[in-house]
């Protein structure tokens, strides 16, 4: 297929949905999304509504500003208190909620907080102003972590001393491990994230099939590359297999992109990392490297651990770890809201709360 309206064709879903009938027979089974951008099209393209009862989908924790726990934020409102310090993020981390504060609160009391489209902006940020200390919000998964790298690598090339990066960005495949352990989760099948499997390709993964016979597909973003991947995890199932296959080849190669891997493996070293709901999951973070360290504004800055503290009645923890379904919130919908978020799974575009409360 070649056009994206054939990714969407309506009598080729409806021929998949049947064939997942026949392959299923009475079983019930449940299947981690593990992407937001998975989950969001999901809701989008009313797959939910479309698939045969006895298949339960559940969203897991993709979405890289939904994991960021509230102390980073805490680090970083605490940053932009400092004279002459311009905090560089990603717009979607600026109205997640820090234990008190959030980013945007602290904008519009006028503290320097520019909201950019990529660490090279900031680059350019820390350029056009060498009196000031420049401060990258560096979140995000496998996907975004290499233009961090190459950002980093550029700074120092530049030789532009006055640009740092507050590390949270995270590894999926430890989390997943997470997963798959929890007793209390019981998932049947993983749909893979396509984006950062690009990046990492298949061999991380491989532990969920050999290690805890989970099937496993990487699957691309429309209708049909979804569906065709609950088509091969119910294959897997039915065959009594379990493997890690991919359905997004047109995207993803076996062996990922070995070229951003090594931009990673320069500038990064792998670290225990506190996700948001998750807790502390060993080697699931990406800090700066001793090469870079004087890059790392966790390091310049002396900041400490420190405690998260959530707001009070979100579940986002539960909803992270797939225990708990958004409108189980008793906050959905009512105090919390796209507009007047409590939780960052419903700030992000990518959260599970938001896509329940736009289409759910
Ligand atoms: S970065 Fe890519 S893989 Fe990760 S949550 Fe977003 S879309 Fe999914
Ligand atoms: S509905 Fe709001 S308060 Fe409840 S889990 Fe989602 S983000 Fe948190």
């Amino acid at each position: 297929m070649k056009y994206i309206d054939e990714f969407r064709d309506r009598n080729l879903c409806l021929c998949l949905i049947k064939k997942m009938e026949s392959i299923m027979g009475d079983s019930e089974v449940t299947i981690m999304e593990v992407c937001g951008t998975h989950t969001m099209s999901i809701f989008r393209s009313g797959i939910r509504s479309l698939l045969p009862q006895s298949i339960r989908l559940l969203s897991g924790p993709g979405c890289p500003v939904c994991v960021t726990p509230a102390a980073y934020l805490d680090h970083a409102i605490a940053l932009s208190e400092t004279e002459d310090l311009i905090i560089a993020t990603f717009g979607d981390m600026m109205r997640v909620p820090g234990s008190i504060s959030s980013l945007e609160t602290k904008r519009a009391a006028g503290k320097k907080i520019a909201v950019v489209y990529s660490p090279l902006d900031a680059l350019n940020i820390a350029r056009n102003n060498p009196d000031k200390k420049v401060v990258f919000l560096a979140v995000g998964f496998e996907t975004t972590s290499p233009s961090v790298a190459v950002t980093a690598i550029e700074a120092k090339k530049m030789g532009i001393s006055n640009l740092y990066f507050l590390s949270a960005h995270k590894r999926i495949p430890p989390a997943l491990r997470l997963l798959a352990e929890d007793s209390e989760l019981k998932v049947d099948g993983f749909i893979l994230p396509g984006h950062v499997s690009t990046i990492i390709g298949v061999n991380t993964y491989l532990f969920l099939a050999e290690g805890y016979g989970i099937p496993s597909v990487i699957c691309g973003f429309e209708p049909l590359d979804i569906l065709q991947g609950i088509c091969m995890i119910l294959y897997q199932l039915k065959e009594r297999r379990a493997a890690v296959e991919i359905q997004y080849r047109r995207v993803v190669k076996n062996d990922g992109n070995p070229g951003a891997m090594a931009l990673l493996n320069k500038v990064f070293i792998e670290k225990d990392s506190e996700w948001r709901g998750l807790g502390t999951i060993a080697n699931s973070g990406y800090a700066m490297g001793e090469e870079y360290k004087e890059l790392d504004a966790g390091e310049v800055f002396r900041l400490k651990e420190r405690p998260s503290v959530e707001n009070e009645g979100c579940i986002c923890g539960e909803i992270l770890k797939g225990r708990k379904v958004p409108n189980q919130c008793p906050h959905f919908g009512g105090n919390c809201t796209p507009y007047s978020p409590l939780g960052p799974c419903m700030v992000s575009s990518e959260g599970s709360c938001a896509a329940y409360y736009k289409y759910g």
